[in-house]
């Protein structure tokens, strides 16, 4: 069905050209009555068939928080950054569309719109309701923000859209079918069908994907595709992709802000200048143009950009104009619409369009401007966003346990500040540096409500026997929060006789955990006890001069006075929790021998042995005394050997001011050559050993310490690394990354994570859907990092898992490269405005940032790798959750319960299966997702349909019922699929057999998951037997 391009000069032009010149000339001559006075615009078309048509969609794109917070933009504050007020969009915008019902408005950032709505009249909502019932406003995408695709965490970016989607359900009743994540910078497959196909969404839309793929696209007409995002899912988790030809604006001379240049329809006789003929002419070329470019005959144009629609007439005063004139005119076809009706236009034409698999990372918008920056920009923020996620996830789930109470603290400050920091230009690094501190306050504000909840829901779990939900407790226990730079007032006070701190550790996971944990404390000759009383195998590391100057800056940074107490030792114990539920141990002075063993130290200045190796357990590293340097990688169960080795380097950031004007900064990665960094003097090693764990400690230039650590019961290495402040008096801005070097024979071949969830195959120098013009080496070959990155040769596979989200590569065979921080001196012209150069003041005193991280390494036999990333990744966004607080004098046990757990005593989830949401509804429901943790053929043993036994997941309760919902659980599933359009893929597809779950038995209430499949249920429990005797 090819439109009617090539009939453009059809009688309808003539027919009009004649009109408006006898009109104009007529007017000129005095030969016609001249008559100026209302004119009703005809706004109502609908679809042409056969023509051109041009869906025109006003739309404002309100960042959640960029060069001012998100309150700022809302309310207008700020206005000399940046005159933005989200208050004056809206205001004017349901003023506008209550003056027309042919007009039409999409809204996007729940977070604007839950602002302004709740400062309505309840007039003022039935009429908003009308207008969102009868179509004119639509919700689309519809989370808390659009939210970044390269940097957050799939849980978080579930989380984050459920917040938007409840809200509009509760509110409107409606459910949003279409994705819009029209700015951030690179698309993700995890986007795609888990953030698209699975919320029940038709269409996906955006604006950047690489400027040569896009010219091909254009080229082709495959702008719009069928994506298929992940591998396991396949077909039954596919989209309709529509990229823009050009930005997310309007075609050039059709804005209309206030204080724009595009020229206005000037349709009144009476005055000078009269240019409908004109600017109906700049219509039909601008659609005709975009017509080429576009598969059918149905165009989109995105009438908005940042922050439009302030006075909102200004806006639909010309697009009423242009429907009516050019619809007149009759060239092309003009329609208010939305991306819903231009996606069932789309599919209404029954075409086939091509398929996409994979991503769109990483986006270059010209050449040498790799958007690859971004993935590591802000790394102690990242860090912080990713540690708020994994405990947002247990306190919910504690929560639970309790029961979610109606007054007093709950988690759903949390819930919100974590749902802001997903936005494009918050967790993504690309903020202003007000904008950044403003994300971690509503972190840090929300943290400390939920701390509470985590305190009083262990409070009661170990009080008594049965959840009766009294939230009387006596019993108050103490987070940590700054316990990785080893501050924690509780377990560093002196224990007097007869008094033993009491650690309760809770394991958010579905299955039983046993690894070491520590704690600082201020003396030695401690003992500890596990929960039956059992003295167990502890081990004290004395605290070096790094770590302890480490904490005083911290402690002295984040709460502004220095730490209280001296420590002297990190305490650790092996710790055994039971599937979603706690452990309790006991420290308390020894009064007798057999207390914790301190371990040995070395340091490898002077000695004679050129060799030392490290490692109590299954895994040994091999370190060469003389210089420092990790040398063998062995594992004696595997029989897995490597040379290995890891440094780091820096990359000088482009400053943009030479020959070319791009420079290196918040969201650009634009290296200007790359520099070892070699430990200053001669290197030494500090290593500690003893019976729970190895540490090798490194100062490998002032500003670089790092701990590598080894398990006795763990086959991976944990790298812990402080870095800065990175030294910048030079002038140069820098960009520090680590290598983890082999000598294995990877072609070129590397495999990262989307949004910690499918692993998708990279090939250096190497574009599937395009013949790659390689111009950034190393920018062009970076790729966000969530969970972590792996190569592989015919034998062995190498591992490194991230705590954070961070940039990395494979840009030498064999070799594995993150970049963990970036300080850099110049701005990247891309509209932040600032120079991403992050310090941190005490006082008067301002440094550049110093950041801590952790990094996890492991070689594994070929085909045994995905077992380890899967368990341990998860293990990583889950970190056992530690309280403590004092036991005064009589025994804890008889009194309290020591162990806990939410499952049946028998079971445990399946290895490969993870709770990622457990949380009790505001009515009452409890809102329950279940993820697979492994695609399709990742693993010979989990990559297998699983199933999971309700009966036993809730031990104490019965199960009333139990609906299967969407992923935002805003529709039941059913009904979700039963409207899911299906769409027509041209080629051959050769695809393997997609595996679904079957349905859940309301008996048996057993739910199966296949690879990579999550699934979402929402459960009515009975009342009765919760509440009951
Ligand atoms: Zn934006």
């Amino acid at each position: 069905m090819e439109c009617t391009r090539g009939a453009l000069s059809s009688m309808a032009q003539v027919v009009f050209k004649i009109i408006f010149t006898i009109i104009i000339l007529g007017t000129i001559l005095g030969l016609l009555p001249v008559e100026s006075k209302y004119i009703e615009y005809n706004t109502s078309q609908g679809i042409v068939p056969g023509k051109i048509n041009v869906h025109l969609v006003p739309h404002s794109h309100d960042d959640v928080g960029w060069l001012k917070t998100v309150d700022q933009y809302y309310v207008g504050a700020n206005n000399s950054i940046r005159g933005a007020c989200v208050q004056n969009v809206l205001d004017s915008v349901i003023s506008a569309l209550l003056d027309d019902k042919n007009r039409r408005f999409i809204y996007v950032e729940m977070a604007f719109f839950q602002r302004w709505w709740r400062q309505q009249s309840e007039a003022r909502k039935i009429k908003v309701r009308q207008l969102v019932d009868s179509g004119q406003l639509e919700f689309i995408n519809g989370g808390f923000c659009m939210h970044d695709e390269a940097t957050p965490h799939y849980i978080d970016l579930v989380d984050q859209t459920t917040i938007g989607h409840q809200f509009i359900k509760e509110e409107f009743g409606q459910k949003p079918r279409v994705g819009w994540q029209i700015d951030p910078f690179g698309h993700s497959a995890v986007q795609a069908y888990l953030l698209g196909a699975e919320l029940g969404f038709d269409s996906l839309f955006f604006a950047r994907i690489d400027y040569q793929d896009r010219a091909k696209r254009k080229n082709e007409k495959t702008l719009e595709v069928v994506w298929q995002g992940s591998k396991s899912l396949g077909s039954s988790s596919q989209i309709f992709t529509g990229i823009f030809p050009r930005h997310y604006d309007p075609p050039d001379g059709f804005t209309f802000e206030i204080n724009d240049v595009s020229p206005p329809i000037q349709d009144d006789v009476l005055l000078f200048d009269y240019n409908v003929e004109e600017r109906i002419n700049d219509f039909v070329a601008a659609a005709v143009a975009q017509a080429n470019v576009t598969r059918t005959n149905h165009i989109m144009w995105l009438m908005g950009t940042d922050f439009r629609y302030q006075y909102a007439n200004s806006w639909f005063r010309q697009m009423d104009k242009f429907i009516h004139y050019v619809n007149l005119d009759g060239r092309v076809n003009a329609l208010y619409s939305t991306p819903s009706i231009y996606t069932n236009s789309k599919h209404a034409m029954n075409e086939s369009w091509p398929l996409k698999t994979g991503d769109f990372f990483p986006y270059a918008d010209r050449e040498n401007a790799y958007w690859t920056g971004y993935f590591t920009s802000r790394p102690a923020f990242k860090g912080y966003v990713r540690m708020m996620s994994g405990y947002y996830l247990a306190a919910r789930q504690l929560e639970f346990f309790k029961g979610r109470s109606r007054s007093g603290p709950n988690t759903d400050a949390l819930a919100d500040a974590l749902a802001i920091a997903q936005h494009h230009d918050a967790v993504s690094g690309t903020e202003r540096q007000h904008v950044a501190a403003d994300y971690a306050m509503r972190l840090s504000i929300g943290y400390a409500e939920a701390e509470k909840v985590v305190a009083s829901s262990l409070a009661i779990l170990a009080e008594s026997r049965s959840s009766t939900g009294h939230e009387d407790s006596v019993l108050k226990f103490q987070q940590c929060p700054l316990l990785n730079v080893s501050y924690c007032p509780p377990t560093e006070a002196a224990l007097p006789d007869g008094k033993s701190l009491v650690v309760v550790v809770y394991n958010p996971l579905g299955w039983k955990r046993e690894e070491a944990i520590r704690i600082p404390v201020s003396t030695g000759g401690l003992i500890v006890l596990d929960s039956a009383g059992r003295e167990i195998e502890s081990q004290i590391l004395p605290l070096t001069n790094s770590s302890l100057s480490i904490r005083y800056g911290h402690v002295k940074a984040y709460l502004g006075r220095s730490p209280a107490g001296t420590i002297k030792y990190w305490l650790a114990f092996s710790v055994s929790v039971p599937p979603l539920g706690f452990s309790t141990y006991f420290v308390s002075s020894a009064k007798r021998t057999g207390s914790s063993t301190i371990s040995k130290v070395y340091t490898s200045e002077g000695r004679i042995d050129s060799v030392v190796e490290v490692g109590q357990g299954n895994l040994k590293l091999v370190y060469n005394a003389n210089n420092g340097k990790l040398t063998r990688y062995i594992n004696t169960r595997s029989l897995v050997t490597a040379s290995a080795e890891q440094s780091y380097s820096y990359y000088s950031g482009y400053n943009g001011t030479d020959k070319d004007s791009q420079a290196s900064g918040a969201y650009i990665f634009r290296p200007n050559g790359t520099f070892p960094i070699k430990p200053e003097g001669q290197a030494s090693l500090t290593v500690m050993r003893g019976p729970l764990m190895d540490e090798v400690h490194q100062q490998l230039t002032p500003w670089i310490y790092q701990v590598t650590r080894v398990f006795k019961g763990k086959e991976h290495a944990e790298i812990e690394f402080n870095i800065g402040p990175i030294p910048v008096d030079d002038g140069v801005g820098k960009e520090i990354t680590t290598q983890i070097t082999t000598a294995m024979m990877t072609n070129k071949t590397f495999y990262t994570d989307s949004n910690g969830r499918d692993f998708i195959k990279r090939v250096r120098d190497y574009r599937e859907d395009w013949d790659l013009q390689v111009n950034q080496p190393v920018a062009g070959n970076y790729y966000p990092i969530n969970l972590g990155i792996y190569i592989t040769d015919e034998s062995r596979e190498l591992s490194v898992l991230v705590d954070r989200a961070v940039g990395g590569s494979s840009l030498v065979d064999g070799q594995i490269e993150l970049m963990l921080h970036r300080r850099l001196l110049h701005d990247d012209s891309r509209g932040v405005g600032e120079a991403l150069n992050e310090e941190v003041c005490v006082l008067d005193e301002c440094k550049g940032l110093v950041i801590q991280g952790k990094f996890y390494i492991r070689i594994d036999p070929l085909g045994d790798g995905a077992k380890w990333r899967r368990t341990f990744g998860q293990e990583i966004y889950s970190p056992l959750l530690l309280a403590f607080t004092e036991q005064d004098g009589n025994n804890w046990t008889n009194s309290h319960i020591s162990t806990f757990s939410g499952v049946d005593p028998s079971y445990s989830l399946p290895n490969n299966i993870a709770v990622i949401t457990l949380q009790e509804l505001e009515n009452g429901r409890v809102l329950l997702r279940l993820a697979h943790l492994y695609e399709t053929a990742e693993d010979k043993d989990y990559s297998e349909m699983t199933s999971v036994d309700l009966k036993k997941l809730f031990p104490t309760k019965k199960i009333h019922k139990v609906t299967e919902m969407s992923l935002s659980a805003n529709q039941g599933r059913a009904e979700m699929e039963a409207k899911r359009l299906v769409w027509k893929v041209g080629g051959t597809s050769e695809e393997t057999k997609v595996s679904r779950g079957g349905p859940v038995d309301p008996v048996k209430l057993v739910v199966e998951l296949a690879p990579m499949e999550i699934r979402t249920l929402l459960i009515d429990f009975d009342y009765l037997k919760m509440f009951g005797s």
